[in-house]
C-alpha cells in the first residue's frame, strides 16, 4: 500500500509524477506557490528534440529517447483521460544553412547527429524549401533530423492537471513551504496552513529546486536559474511544418496559427524580463531565414527559467534523507523528459523497477562521499 505523497511543484515533472503515483492508487498532494502548470513548463517551446539541443552524455541521451519512445502514449493516455490533446507532431527538425560556411558545413553537422543516433540527412537548397517554403532566399541547404518531435507544451499542462484532478490528486496553493524532518527520515512540511505529517516528499520545484527551505544539506542540490526569452507571430495555420533552426535560434509551430520563436539563454538569477536585446536577437535570425516572417504580427512575448545542474543532468531519486526525493534540474529538456521522469520516480516510490536505470542522476552525486 502507498503512503501519501507530497509533491511539491506543479510543472510538468510534479504534475507527471503525482499522476503517476495516483495511477499507481497514492493520496497524492501537491503544493505550488503559483499556477499549476505555468512557470518553465508554459514558457517553453514544446521541442522534443535531443539531438538538435546537442546531447552528447550517453547517460542522458539514452534518458531522453526513452522519454520520446514515451511520448506517443503519454499524450495518448492524458487525451482519452481529459480530451485535451496536446498536439504531439512527428515533423522532424531542419538545420538551415544560411551561408556558404555553414552550407559546407552540413556533411560535419550531419554525421555528428547520426553519431549520436539521429536520423539525419543531407537536403539541397530545392528539397529544403520543399519542405518548408516560407524559408527565404538565403537558404543554401539544410539538415534534416527526422526522429524528433513538437508537443504544445502548455495543452500537455492542462491535460496533465486535468487527468490528475481526475485521478483524485489534490492541489493546494501555499506561499511557502518547508520540508520538516530529522536526521534521518521525512516527517511532513509546513506551509502557512501548518503542519501536514507525511513520509514521502517529492522537491520537482523547478528551477526554485535548490532553494526549498528545510533540506539539510546532506540533501541539498544545486540548481540554477538560466532564463530564456521568446515570442510568437500570428501566421496563417499550416504555414510552417516543422522545427526549423539556425544559429541557435528555433522557429516551432502551434497548431493554433502561433509560430514561437526562442529562445534566448542568460544567467541573470530569477529574473523573468523579456528585453528589447532578447527580441531583437531572435527577430534577426528568423527573419534572415524567412523574410517573410516580418509582416506577420508579433502577438507574444515572455520568459522562463531554465532548471539547470552544474553537469547538464536532471537530479532523480532518492537522497539521504529517507522519504525525501528529488526531480529537478532538467535543464532545457524538461518538457521532453516528462514522461520518463515521471514513470522513473513514480516506480521508485512505489518499490517497482524504473523503467530505466537512474544511477548517473542520483541526486547524491555532488555530496563530497559521492565525489
Ligand atoms: C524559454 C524556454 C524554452 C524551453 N524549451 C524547451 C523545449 O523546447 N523542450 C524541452 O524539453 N524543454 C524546454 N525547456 C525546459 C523546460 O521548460 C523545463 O526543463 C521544464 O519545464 C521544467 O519543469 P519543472 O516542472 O521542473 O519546472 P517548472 O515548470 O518551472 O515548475 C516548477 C514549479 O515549482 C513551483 N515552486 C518552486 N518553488 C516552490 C516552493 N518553494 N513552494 C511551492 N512551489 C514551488 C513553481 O511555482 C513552479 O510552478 C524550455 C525552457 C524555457 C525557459
Amino acid at each position: 500500500m502507498l503512503d501519501d505523497v507530497v509533491v511539491i511543484g506543479a510543472g510538468l515533472i510534479g504534475t507527471g509524477i503525482a499522476y503517476e503515483l495516483a495511477k499507481r492508487g497514492a493520496m497524492v498532494t501537491v503544493y505550488d506557490r503559483a499556477e499549476p502548470a505555468r512557470a518553465a513548463s508554459w514558457a517553453g517551446a514544446g521541442m522534443l528534440a535531443p539531438y538538435s539541443e546537442e546531447v552528447v552524455d550517453p547517460a542522458l541521451l539514452a534518458l531522453c529517447d526513452a522519454s520520446l519512445r514515451a511520448y506517443p502514449a503519454f499524450v495518448d493516455d492524458l487525451r482519452e483521460r481529459t480530451g485535451v490533446d496536446a498536439h504531439l507532431r512527428h515533423e522532424g527538425t531542419l538545420h538551415v544553412a544560411c551561408d556558404d560556411a555553414s552550407a559546407q558545413e552540413r556533411g560535419a553537422q550531419c554525421a555528428a547527429f547520426r553519431r549520436n543516433g539521429a536520423d539525419a540527412s543531407i537536403l539541397d537548397r530545392d528539397a529544403t524549401l520543399a519542405r518548408e517554403p516560407m524559408l527565404g532566399g538565403h537558404v543554401r541547404g539544410a539538415v534534416y533530423v527526422a526522429n524528433e518531435a513538437h508537443v504544445d507544451n502548455r495543452r500537455l499542462g492542462r491535460a496533465l492537471v486535468a487527468a490528475c484532478t481526475d485521478a483524485g490528486v489534490r492541489f493546494e496553493r501555499t506561499t511557502e513551504v518547508a520540508l520538516e524532518c530529522d536526521a534521518r527520515r521525512v516527517r511532513g512540511i509546513r506551509t502557512e496552513h501548518g503542519f501536514a505529517a507525511t513520509g514521502t516528499v517529492v522537491n520537482a520545484a523547478g528551477a526554485w529546486a535548490g532553494e526549498l527551505a528545510g533540506v539539510p544539506a546532506a540533501a541539498h542540490i544545486a540548481v540554477r536559474p538560466v532564463a530564456g526569452e521568446m515570442l510568437a507571430l500570428a501566421v496563417p495555420k499550416g504555414f510552417t511544418r516543422g522545427l526549423v533552426w539556425a544559429q541557435h535560434v528555433y522557429l516551432v509551430p502551434r497548431d493554433d496559427g502561433r509560430l514561437l520563436i526562442g529562445a534566448t539563454s542568460l544567467e541573470r538569477d530569477f529574473d523573468v524580463r523579456v528585453t528589447a536585446r532578447g527580441v531583437q536577437s531572435l527577430l534577426d535570425v528568423a527573419l534572415r531565414i524567412a523574410p517573410v516572417l516580418g509582416t506577420f504580427a508579433l502577438v507574444e512575448t515572455w520568459a522562463g527559467l531554465r532548471p539547470a545542474s552544474h553537469d547538464g543532468r536532471p537530479y532523480l531519486g532518492r537522497t539521504a534523507i529517507d522519504g525525501y526525493f528529488v526531480a529537478a534540474g532538467h535543464y532545457r529538456n524538461g518538457i521532453l523528459l516528462t514522461p520518463v521522469t515521471a514513470q522513473a520516480v513514480a516506480a521508485l516510490i512505489s518499490g517497482e523497477q524504473p523503467p530505466i536505470e537512474l544511477g548517473a542522476f542520483d541526486p547524491q552525486r555532488d555530496a563530497p562521499e559521492a565525489a
